[in-house]
C-alpha cells in the first residue's frame, strides 16, 4: 500500500444501519456539509487524526443495492468507482443481515477493499443472536469489526482496521461473488469484449461493467451504446441470451439476484444461530430437516440410494424389451443374408456392438433425469451444504462437491464446473478426483455385469455399493493430495442455498433428452468405429493353415449324404470353431493375451484385457467389446443367447471377478474425451500423466483386494 498520511475512507450501507451515527461517533465536530457534485443531494464529510494519520471520511446516501435505480444508488457507486477512496467501511445492521448482506455481494462485485462494521452489535448481544465472526470474515473475504455507534464500542478497532489496511499491516482478502457456470460464462464473454475494445473511456472494471450490463442497468447501456464495441456486444448478448433463458427458466438479472441471495442463505446459514423461533418461509422448513447436523446426511443417502435403484430396477424392464428387439434384429440377418465377411461386421461388430450399448438408454434416462431433478428443486446445492463439512476434513470444502456429483453424469462437464474453485490446490486436487466417480458411462458396464453375477435382490445394493466407494475413494485421494502435493490451509467458500422449487417437467424432460441425444450420437460414432475396428482386431490376421483345414472339412459334409437341415446345422458349427480358432491368435487376442500376466491377479482373461484397453475410446465401449469377443465363434443357433447369459454361464467368470471388473472399471482411466478436457482443464502435462497413472494404479490395487476378498469370503 502506499506511505500517504491521508486516508480517504467511504462509509456505505443500508438506510438506518447507522452510518451517519458511526461518522460523527469517528469524526465528532469535525465536519462539514457540502453536495456531492453535480446533484443537491447533501455530502458529509469529516475528518479523524489517528495513529498519525489524517482520516477523511464521506457518508454516502443509504442504498439496499448499487443499482441504477434511485440517485441515491447511482451517487454511492458513481463515488466508490470514480472517487476511489482508499477503503469503504460497509455499515451493516448486524440484527438484519439477511437484507444488509445484499448490498455486501454487491460491494463484492466492485473488487474494491472494504470492511464491514458490524453496527448495532449493542442489540445483536442483546437479543442473543450468536455469530461466528472469524468463519464470516473468511467467507466474506472482508474484516468485520462489531461495532456500536449508540454505546461507542468497537471504534478504536475499526480505526486501527483502516490504518493497518492501508499501511498493508493486515491484508485484504478480495473474493469475488462466484457465480454458476451459466453466468460466469455469460460475464466473462462480456468481459473479453470489453477487454479486447479499444479507447473505451472508462475505468470502471470491466467484470463488473458486465455484470451490469446482465442486470440491464442503464449507465452501463448508456456509457456503451454509442461506442463500437456495443455491436459485439449486442451480437454477444442476442446469441446467447435465448439458450441462457431456456436452460435456467430465468433472465440473467433475476438469476444474478437469486445467487446473491443463495450466497446470503448459505453465509448466515453457516455462521449465524438466532435464539427461539422466528419468522419462517417454506425453504427454511424445509432446510431445518434436510441440512440439519443429524438428519441432513441419511437423508442425501437414502435419496442417492432410491434414484440407483430406481435407475436399475425402472430400467430393467425397457431394457429387456431393446435386448430382445437386437437379438431379433441378429437373428433375422443371420438368417436371410449370405454368409460373408459382410454379414460378420454387421452382426458380429455393428450391432453387437452398438446394440449392446444402447440397451442401456433407459437406465442412462433414468439416472439423468434423477440428477436433473436433484439440480432443479435446488437440494444439489443442499447435498453440497450438507457434506460441507466432511468435505473440510479432507482439506476441499462442499463447493467441489458439485462437480463430483456432476460426475455421476459426465466428466466432461465436471471437469469444466471445477472452474468455479478459485484456488489452484483445490481444482486441481478436484479435477484427479473426479475419475472416481461414477460417471454414467460405467453404468452400462455395472448393469451388465450385476444382471450376470448378481440377482435382482442384490443389484440395487451392489449398485450403491459402487458409487459410495468411488466417492470413499475420491475423499481418500484428495486427503492424499492435499497432505503431499498441497499442503497449506484452503479459504472457506460460502455454500450457496439457492430457494427450493417444482421444476417443470417439461425442463426436466428436456434437459434428459439433451443427455439422451449425446449418448445416442456416441453410439453412432465412437462406438460404432470402436465396434469396427474391435472387430477387425479380433477378426484378423487370418490363419492361412485353418482356413485351408476348416475348408477341407466343409467340403467334406457337403459329400456327405445329409438333410440341407442337417448339412447348414454342421456347417454352422465348423464356421463356429473356426471363427473361435481364428480369433485365438488375432490382433486383440495378441494384445490381451499380452496384458493378461498384468491382470491375472485380478481374475481377468485376456478377452476382459481386449475390452479394457478398448474401454478407454469410451468406458461403454468396454460392453460392446465383450458384445462382439463373445459373439465371435458362437454360431448363427446361439445369436439369440444375451450377452448376459454367456458371462454368466462362463465357466472361466465368477461373482467374485465380476466385482473385481466392476471397480477395476470404476477406478481406472477415464475415456478419451474426458482426458482431453482434464488435460485442458489442469493445463500441465505433469497433471496429465499423474492422473494417467494413478486412476490405472488405483483401480488395479482395489480390483485385487476385491478380488481376493470375494474369493476368500465365498
Ligand atoms: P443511517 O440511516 O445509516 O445514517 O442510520 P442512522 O445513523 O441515522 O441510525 C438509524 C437509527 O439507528 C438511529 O435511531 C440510531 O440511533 C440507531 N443506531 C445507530 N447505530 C446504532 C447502534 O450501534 N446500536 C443501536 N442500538 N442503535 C443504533
Ligand atoms: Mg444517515
Amino acid at each position: 500500500m502506499t506511505d500517504s498520511k491521508n486516508i480517504h475512507v467511504a462509509l456505505a450501507g443500508n438506510p438506518n444501519s447507522g452510518k451517519t451515527s458511526l461518522f460523527n461517533v469517528l469524526v465528532g465536530s469535525n465536519q462539514k456539509v457540502g453536495n456531492f457534485t453535480g446533484v443537491t443531494v447533501e455530502k458529509y464529510e469529516g475528518f479523524k487524526n489517528y495513529r498519525e494519520h489524517s482520516i477523511r471520511f464521506t457518508d454516502l446516501p443509504g442504498t439496499y443495492s448499487l443499482s441504477a435505480y434511485s440517485p441515491e444508488e447511482r451517487i454511492a457507486r458513481n463515488f466508490i468507482l470514480t472517487e476511489k477512496p482508499d477503503l469503504v467501511i460497509h455499515v451493516v445492521d448486524g440484527t438484519n443481515l439477511e437484507r444488509n448482506l445484499y448490498l455486501t455481494t454487491q460491494i463484492m462485485d466492485l473488487d474494491i477493499p472494504f470492511v464491514i462494521a458490524l453496527n448495532m452489535y449493542d442489540e445483536v448481544e442483546e437479543k442473543q443472536i450468536h455469530m461466528d465472526i472469524n468463519y464470516l470474515e473468511r467467507l466474506l473475504g472482508a474484516h468485520v469489526v462489531p461495532t456500536s455507534a449508540t454505546r461507542k464500542t468497537g471504534i478504536t478497532d475499526l480505526l486501527d482496521h483502516i490504518i493497518e489496511t492501508h499501511t498493508g499491516e493486515i491484508k485484504f482478502r478480495r473474493h469475488k461473488l462466484q457465480y454458476s457456470q451459466n453466468i460466469n460464462d455469460l460475464i466473462s464473454g462480456l468481459e473479453d469484449i470489453l477487454s479486447r475494445a479499444r479507447d473505451l473511456n472508462t475505468d470502471l472494471p470491466y467484470r463488473w461493467l458486465s455484470i451490469k450490463l446482465l442486470e440491464n442497468d442503464k449507465e452501463a447501456y448508456k456509457l456503451l451504446k454509442d461506442h463500437p464495441v456495443w455491436i459485439s456486444l449486442n451480437q454477444f448478448l442476442t446469441q446467447h441470451l435465448e439458450p441462457f433463458k431456456h436452460l435456467t427458466r430465468n433472465d440473467p438479472e433475476t438469476q444474478l439476484t437469486e445467487e446473491r441471495y443463495a450466497f446470503i442463505r448459505g453465509a448466515l446459514q453457516e455462521t449465524v444461530r438466532y435464539p427461539g423461533k422466528r419468522k419462517r418461509d417454506l425453504t427454511d422448513n424445509l432446510d431445518a430437516i434436510l441440512i440439519n447436523r443429524f438428519t441432513g446426511l441419511p437423508i442425501f443417502a437414502l435419496i442417492m440410494y432410491m434414484i440407483f435403484t430406481a435407475t436399475f430396477r425402472l430400467g430393467e424392464y425397457p431394457m429387456i424389451w431393446i435386448e430382445t428387439f437386437f437379438s431379433w434384429i441378429s437373428t433375422v440377418l443371420s438368417n436371410f443374408l449370405p454368409d460373408t465377411l459382410f454379414r460378420s461386421v454387421l452382426v458380429d461388430g455393428i450391432i453387437a456392438g452398438v446394440g449392446g450399448v444402447l440397451v442401456f438408454l433407459p437406465n442412462i434416462l433414468i439416472l439423468f433425469l434423477g440428477i436433473s431433478l436433484l439440480e432443479g428443486t435446488g437440494y444439489m446445492a443442499r447435498a453440497a451444504f450438507v457434506v460441507d463439512k466432511i468435505m473440510q476434513r479432507v482439506g476441499l470444502h462442499g463447493k467441489s462437491f458439485i462437480p463430483m456429483l456432476t460426475g455421476f453424469g459426465c466428466s466432461v462437464p465436471a471437469f469444466m464446473a471445477t472452474r468455479t474453485l478459485k484456488n489452484e490446490a483445490d481444482r486441481i486436487t478436484t479435477l484427479l478426483i473426479i475419475p472416481f466417480m461414477s460417471c454414467g458411462a460405467k453404468l452400462p458396464v455395472y448393469t451388465l455385469l450385476i444382471g450376470a453375477f448378481f440377482t435382482t435382490q442384490q443389484a440395487g445394493k451392489v449398485l450403491f455399493g459402487l458409487y459410495v466407494f468411488g466417492i470413499l475413494i475420491a475423499l481418500a485421494s484428495a486427503a492424499l493430495f492435499k497432505k503431499t502435493l498441497f499442503r497449506g490451509e484452503s479459504e472457506p467458500f460460502v455454500m450457496e442455498l439457492p430457494p427450493y422449487r417444482w421444476p417443470s417437467l417439461q425442463s426436466l424432460l428436456l434437459q434428459m433428452w439433451h443427455k439422451a441425444r449425446l449418448y445416442i450420437r456416441k453410439a453412432g460414432t465412437v462406438i460404432l468405429a470402436a465396434s469396427i475396428l474391435i472387430w477387425i482386431a479380433g477378426n484378423f490376421p487370418k490363419d492361412e493353415n485353418v482356413t485351408q483345414k476348416m475348408d477341407a472339412l466343409k467340403t467334406q459334409i457337403r459329400e456327405q449324404d445329409l438333410s440341407p437341415y442337417e448339412t447348414s446345422r454342421a456347417l454352422e458349427k465348423i464356421k463356429a470353431e473356426e471363427e473361435a480358432l481364428q480369433f485365438e491368435q488375432s490382433y486383440a487376442a495378441q494384445l490381451g493375451k499380452a496384458l493378461e500376466p498384468a491382470i491375472k491377479p485380478l481374475g481377468f482373461d485376456w478377452r476382459i484385457g481386449v475390452a479394457l484397453v478398448s474401454g478407454i475410446a469410451a468406458k461403454e465401449v468396454v460392453v460392446s467389446t465383450m458384445g462382439t469377443i463373445y459373439s465371435i465363434g458362437n454360431n448363427m443357433y446361439e445369436e439369440s443367447v444375451s450377452l448376459r447369459q454367456r458371462l454368466r454361464n462362463d465357466p472361466a467368470y465368477s461373482p467374485a471377478m465380476g466385482l473385481a471388473l466392476m471397480v477395476f472399471v470404476l477406478l481406472y482411466v477415464p475415456c478419451i474425451a474426458a482426458t482431453v478436457i482434464f488435460h485442458r482443464e489442469a493445463g500441465a502435462f505433469k497433471w496429465t500423466l499423474l492422473y494417467f497413472f494413478y486412476t490405472i494404479g488405483v483401480a488395479w490395487i482395489m480390483a485385487f483386494i476385491v478380488y481376493r476378498f470375494m474369493n476368500f469370503l465365498l
